[in-house]
């Protein structure tokens, strides 16, 4: 484990945030957490999370569900598609008789992207590999003092090639969890870097802008 990686683990263990999902590695809760969270802040979500989980425990008493019933609880959260997409997963889930255990199988059921396959895969299933949302993007961007759009051609490569070099064997899920938490809350569109645990290694903050970094090219 390189010293970076020690460093912002560390961290991660000392200050995040107790958010329930982050207590289990049932794929169920975390993959609940995964879709509530995309377009919806933490403070938002945590009471529908509850919710949910009090009205259907497990994957199973979710894919029973009555679509309308599912959609009511949804009510309030917005991006109502992601309830449609949730109850469908369910089905599929129970159907093909549990939940994927690599990251292939998580990337093949419908509505996984690389990310949230990558999130599952490592949190749940202790794969070593990366989970780039556009918190840890932001993070990798900075660190390495990335030249060119990171969303793509050879600047994407780089940062996803370094990402998937700094997961440790020994805890990629927390890891994973640990970058975005660090883009969640300390390097944000204003870096707050005298508090970062890797300011000794960020290249972006020893050139002296960081927040120039991602450098991103308009479409
Ligand atoms: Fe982000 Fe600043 Fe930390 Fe670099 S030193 S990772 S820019 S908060």
């Amino acid at each position: 484990m390189t010293s970076l990686v020690a460093a912002l683990l560390a961290w991660y263990r000392e200050t995040a945030r107790p958010l329930p999902w982050r207590a289990t590695t049932d794929p169920y809760r975390v993959w609940l957490s995964e879709v509530m969270l995309q377009q919806t802040q933490v403070t938002t979500v945590l009471p529908y999370y509850a919710r949910f989980l009090a009205q259907w425990p497990t994957v199973e008493a979710l894919a029973a569900a009555a679509r309308d019933e599912v959609l009511a609880a949804w009510q309030g959260l917005g991006y109502y598609r992601r309830a449609h997409a949730l109850h469908e997963t369910a089905r599929l889930v129970v159907a093909r008789g549990g939940w994927p255990t690599e990251l292939a199988e998580w990337r093949a059921l419908p509505g996984f992207g690389e990310y949230t396959a990558g999130a599952l895969a490592s949190i749940v299933g202790g794969e070593r590999v990366p989970a780039v949302d556009g918190n840890v993007e932001r993070v990798l961007a900075r660190l390495l003092a990335l030249e060119g759009d990171p969303a793509r051609g050879a600047a994407r490569a780089t940062l996803r090639a370094y990402a998937a070099d700094l997961v440790p064997a020994e805890a990629p899920g927390e890891w994973n969890q640990a970058v975005m938490e660090l883009g969640a809350t300390v390097c944000g569109r204003q870096p707050r870097c005298g508090e970062c645990p890797v300011a000794a290694w960020c290249a972006g903050l020893a050139g002296g802008t960081p927040a120039a970094y991602p450098q991103r090219v308009p479409r």
